[in-house]
């Protein structure tokens, strides 16, 4: 991309900055709330997004594949104080350093949208001086699959969304490091080679995440989890541009038919006025 920043230096190792997003776990079947408003959030365990863990998985793959490539991975969340849960968690499976943006929103029913996440990533990006942003696809609440490449054009970074596949290229002294990435589409496979820094999105096929150990849960209290508000960033307020008006079960599904043969189903369809 002729067109890269240069006020990020390109050279070095990886500075993986990956941002994950607290959510209710994926095992849970979500109920609606009294008020027809949102998501009920009480009494209900809530995870780290399942495609940021595969984010993280990734990141720390490739410190462990490549000796010396990886400076620092960096997980960040924007959401509640609880979403310290998640954080503590990043730093067990091996995160270097964590960072919660804490905003006043109750997560789930009032989220902070793509665009405000992504403002709030960039100035991280920005004072870490990160070089690669390894972000899920989408988090499996709201479904937006928009936060990546918001990034993408907020620092006119190149992306490659959808992830099965990274690899590095290295350059001797790490100076010229090129990033491959696969995605899967439809009847094979699209291979995107760019130089850092870059953004990428992660699908379900990249890893299967570990599990953090006891042990690693125990240590991982000693590991730095800064708080900031986002006035500390410079942004004075978040503004989402979407508001809820109603959340509603969809219709439950009547009961099928079932027919003998092909003659009794073309009958039955007459019958329905469907041919
Ligand atoms: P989305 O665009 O909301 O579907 O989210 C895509 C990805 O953006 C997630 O997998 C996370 O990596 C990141 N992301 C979205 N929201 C947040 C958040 N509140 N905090 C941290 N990362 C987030």
């Amino acid at each position: 991309n002729p067109t890269q920043p240069n006020h990020i230096k390109m050279s070095s190792k990886l500075r993986i900055l990956v941002p994950v997003k607290r959510v209710i776990d994926f095992a849970i079947k979500p109920r609606i709330n009294k008020t027809g408003t949102g998501i009920e959030t009480k009494g209900v365990k809530f995870s780290i997004n399942p495609f940021c863990d595969i984010a993280l998985e990734e990141s720390l793959r490739l410190r462990e594949n490549n000796k010396d490539l990886v400076e620092n991975i960096h997980a960040v969340s924007i959401g509640p104080l609880k979403s310290q849960d998640i954080l503590r968690t990043a730093l067990a499976k091996g995160a270097d350093n964590s960072t919660l943006i804490e905003t006043s929103n109750d997560s789930v029913n009032n989220d902070v949208e793509p665009l405000q996440v992504a403002k709030l990533i960039k100035k991280i990006v920005e004072k870490d001086n990160s070089n690669l942003v390894i972000l899920g696809k989408q988090s499996i609440d709201d479904d937006f699959n928009q936060t990546g490449q918001i990034l993408a054009g907020l620092l006119n970074w190149p992306q490659a969304t959808n992830a099965s596949k990274i690899e590095i290229e290295i350059d001797n002294d790490n100076e010229n490091n090129q990033v491959l990435v696969t995605r899967e589409i439809d009847g094979g496979e699209d291979i995107l080679k760019s130089k850092l820094p870059m953004i990428i999105t992660t699908d379900l096929r990249l890893n299967e995440p570990r599990y953090a150990s006891l042990q690693n849960i125990m240590k991982a209290k000693k590991k730095p989890l800064t708080k900031l508000k986002p006035q500390d960033l410079g942004i004075d307020k978040i503004e989402n541009k979407l508001e809820i008006l109603k959340i509603e079960e969809p219709p439950i599904r009547q009961a099928g038919v079932k027919v003998d043969n092909v003659d009794q189903l073309i009958e039955k369809l007459k019958e329905l006025k469907a041919i």
